[in-house]
């Protein structure tokens, strides 16, 4: 696998697609500067290497040109994070861009203009991805939110670079972390897919048996288990068309010698609301009319004990209603038990949209070995896929 430390950037103009997909608030400030930090190392070993940085990337989903979506609103945030002036060309190939390039000096540091401002890139046209090729002399990607798009900027661009492409150091970490999971983490290996659906995440559930010894199956995506098994499960998030599918990963499970852990009680509501009445039920006789927003105590315990015993955790998908505050506790008791794992040297793996939301909104964030910055590549890579931005890089 080729990395940044693979090569000298020294006089070299490093063409580098990060992944500056950051929100805006109204006035187009910076909200959260997390990915723009989480591309500081690489962007520093090139300039530090007497190199030049082209960054390129995508801002939202503009339909052609939109000011709103221009990358012109995230420079100073890229200069106060960087701590280097940056330049900015309003436009991604093409004559200016091209001057702007060639007139970068080593050290310095140029944005291009939202590459979706061009409809080729979504495309992945060759045309765009030669154009933009023409600006750099080295190849490096280190956007892991978009790896899974076979893009001109994220994937078809590497054509254009047979020996001089690599990942950014961003990239290659998120890599490393999911083979941890998937290939050589240290035994025992624990997943913990929560969330809404059965649906969303059955690739995943189906990839990842061949890789764990325990798998924990929480939020709305347990009721359908445990009716499935012959469970009453009131009015609870189910999909009554996954029962025999839920039924099929148990046998698979035992199969296959993973052991998969259900919750046992539930903090039920009468209603889908946090001011909701409440009480703890078995998860297998909730009467009519109410619902499992939440794990019950026993079924955290039983978790934190589980959580305790592995020495790779994986984890995706909150395990209740956790965005309201009476049924985020199994969530944050999850949390807090990963931490502790994590503490006594586990290493654990958090990704994919509402996991990493709850993490950070818990403060968990430091407290894991590491927080993926790819919500679909991330569940991509854990189906088992080889992405086409990290399969561009390997060929
Ligand atoms: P996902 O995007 O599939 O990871 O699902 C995340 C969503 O699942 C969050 O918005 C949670 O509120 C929701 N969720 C978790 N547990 C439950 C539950 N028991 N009933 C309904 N929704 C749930």
């Amino acid at each position: 696998m080729k990395t940044i430390e693979n090569f000298n950037f020294k006089n070299k103009k490093a063409l580098i697609r990060v992944d500056f997909n950051v929100p805006l608030d109204s006035n187009f400030n910076v909200t959260d500067a997390t990915r723009i930090s989480a591309a500081k190392p690489t962007i520093i070993k090139v300039l530090e290497d007497g190199g030049s940085c082209i960054l390129m990337s995508h801002l939202g989903r503009p339909k052609g040109v939109q000011e709103e979506f221009s990358l012109k609103h995230i420079v100073n945030k890229v200069e106060d994070i960087i701590g280097v002036e940056t330049k900015f060309v309003s436009t991604a190939t093409g004559e200016a861009a091209e001057q702007a390039a060639n007139n970068l000096k080593p050290g310095e540091i140029l944005i291009l203009e939202n590459l979706r401002f061009n409809e080729e890139e979504t495309k992945g046209e060759k045309d765009f991805a030669q154009a933009l090729s023409k600006l750099g002399d080295i190849y490096v990607n280190d956007a892991f939110g978009t790896a899974h798009r076979a893009h001109a900027s994220t994937t078809v661009v590497a054509d254009f670079f047979p020996e001089n492409k690599c990942f950014g150091s961003l990239l290659a970490q998120e890599i490393k972390s999911i083979d941890k999971v998937l290939k050589t983490g240290e035994k025992p290996v624990l997943a913990i897919l929560g969330g809404a659906k059965v649906s969303s995440k059955i690739t995943i559930i189906e990839n990842i048996l061949d890789a764990v010894d325990h798998l924990i199956v929480g939020g709305g995506m347990a009721f359908t288990f445990i009716k499935a098994q012959g469970g009453s499960i009131g009015n609870s998030l189910v999909e009554d068309d996954k029962m025999e599918l839920a039924l099929s990963i148990l046998k698979q499970a035992e199969a296959k010698n993973v052991t998969i852990h259900l919750p046992t009680d539930s903090v039920i509501a009468d209603d889908f609301s946090n001011d909701a009445n409440t009480k703890i039920c078995d998860i297998k006789n909730i009467p009519d009319g109410w619902m499992g927003l939440d794990a019950g105590p026993e079924s955290r315990k039983q978790f934190h004990d589980v959580v305790m015993q592995c020495k790779t955790i994986l984890w995706n998908g909150p395990l209740g209603v956790f965005e309201m505050e009476n049924f985020a506790n199994a969530t944050i008791a999850l949390g807090n038990s990963i931490a502790e794992a994590t503490k006594k040297g586990a290493f654990s793996l958090v990704g994919g949209g509402d996991s990493v939301a709850a993490v950070k909104q818990f403060g968990f964030e430091k407290k894991v070995s590491y927080v993926s910055t790819g919500g679909g590549a991330m569940l991509e890579s854990l189906e088992g896929k080889t992405l086409p931005g990290i399969a561009a890089i390997l060929e």
